[in-house]
């Protein structure tokens, strides 16, 4: 193949909004993806509803990226969340703000987006070719990629990488492209999981009995802080948005001491003294069962949860039994595997990027996306991030090519 204009490898999110942005700037755009098409991962996002952003204000929208929010600032002030659902309305993809800020597409799926968006970068001259699976440089220079009709190598003037992160690997982010990178010097950090569900060993009973029953209304406090919402039970731990919004603590709470404790306040609307009066009131005759419903309002799960992990509730005082009703120690031993994850935490540290978005040690290779180490809880906020960086490492592509590279 013949030297060319931009390529692409990867076409999630983030590498179909760069290829969007500098075929819009009048760059030729190849786009190169491994798998038969594009946006997998997108679209099953989108069987959730897809959550394209959060409605928040911007200071309180930044603040969810945490410690990656310096490094991630410049590129979501860049594309901000009201820029994002302009982006979405102007394909025909009109979204709405859901009770709890959540950004979703009105039809509350990503199809139609994607359709609209192929539609774009297609009249804009953006050439994709799938079944094209980036292998890493050739010694020679260029890039080497698998393609149906053997390998090949391509020259582009710039080209940038976005195979994300290492979450779902069936839908094509299996994390392949690591030695390749390695192997250039460039760091990566090995990929964890985020947004994942956890481990602990239920009974037989409780785990047969209530595998797959939401937890609704409870608060849960970790280092992360005190989140009300609601979770699964699974028949292995524990998933669901309340889990996720503890994950990255949790996760890192078992990294270094083997386990970790989420306490839950199962009846999050009665403080103690109320809580310990009701107990009082309805002691005595009533079952262990109905004195917790009617003096704690709690439905047949969370009675069956506080039993589960506290078999001696019944004979608490009503003191003690408030007590552990408002900080239920909920004990989790493992992160559910990577495959199972939303996102993954890891890869390609800052420190190997600069301000365009660039490897530092490879001039004219940029990276975006989730293949970068940050990671977030969802809300919204991992998409805008990764649109949003491949929007910026577009803007870093043109002004690369701009200074005559
Ligand atoms: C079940 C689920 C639900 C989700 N829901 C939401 C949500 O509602 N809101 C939200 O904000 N986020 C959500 N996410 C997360 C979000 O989808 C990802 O963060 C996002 O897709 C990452 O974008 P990306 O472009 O960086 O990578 P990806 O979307 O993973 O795309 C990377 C692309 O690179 C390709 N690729 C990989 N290696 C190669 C190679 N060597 N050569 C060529 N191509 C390669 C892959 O095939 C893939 O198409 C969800 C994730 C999951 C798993």
């Amino acid at each position: 193949m013949a030297a060319a204009g931009v390529a692409i490898f990867g076409g999630g999110p983030a590498g179909l909004m760069a290829a969007d942005r500098l075929s819009a700037a009048g760059h030729a755009v190849t786009v190169y993806e491994a798998m038969p098409t594009v946006g997998r991962k997108f679209l099953l996002a989108g069987k959730s509803g897809l959550n394209l952003t959060h409605a928040e204000g911007l200071e309180s929208f930044l603040g969810r990226y945490g410690e990656a929010r310096a490094v991630l600032e410049q590129a979501v002030r860049r594309l901000s969340p009201d820029r994002l659902r302009q982006w979405a309305d102007n394909l025909g993809a009109e979204t709405f703000v859901g009770s709890s800020g959540r950004v979703f597409p009105k039809v509350m799926k990503a199809s139609p987006l994607l359709r609209a968006w192929l539609k774009t970068l297609q009249l804009q001259g953006v050439t994709i070719h799938t079944r094209h699976r980036w292998l890493g440089m050739a010694a020679e220079g260029g890039h080497r990629i698998a393609t149906p009709d053997g390998e090949r190598i391509v020259r582009p003037k710039a080209a940038l990488l976005a195979f994300g992160g290492a979450s779902w690997p069936k839908l094509g982010s299996d994390g392949g492209w690591i030695d390749s990178l390695r192997a250039l010097d460039v760091e990566v950090t090995p990929f964890r999981p985020a947004n994942c569900g956890f481990e602990r060993a239920w009974s037989a009973y409780f785990r047969e009995r209530f595998a797959g029953a939401p937890v609704k209304s409870v608060t849960a406090t970790s280092e992360a802080g005190t989140v009300q919402g609601e979770f699964v039970i699974s028949t292995s731990g524990v998933e669901g948005s309340l889990i996720y919004a503890h994950a990255a603590a949790l996760r890192d709470a078992i990294d270094r001491s083997g386990h970790a404790v989420l306490a839950l306040d199962l009846a999050p609307g009665r403080d103690r003294a109320r809580l310990i009066g009701e107990l009082h009131r309805q002691g005595g005759k009533a079952s262990f069962s109905n004195r917790l419903r009617k003096a704690a309002g709690l439905d047949p799960v969370k009675i069956a949860l506080l039993r589960e992990i506290s078999p001696d509730a019944p004979g608490l005082s009503a003191a003690d039994l408030a007590h552990r009703i408002k900080a239920l120690p909920l004990r989790l031993d493992r992160t559910r595997p990577i495959e199972e994850a939303i996102s993954s935490a890891g890869g390609i540290p800052w420190s190997e990027i600069d301000e365009r978005y660039m490897l530092r040690r490879i001039p004219g290779l940029f990276v975006a996306g989730e293949m970068i180490d940050w990671e977030a809880p969802t809300g919204g906020y991992l998409l805008t991030a990764c649109l949003a960086t491949g929007d910026a490492a577009a803007s870093g592509i043109d002004t690369y090519l701009a200074a005559g590279a």
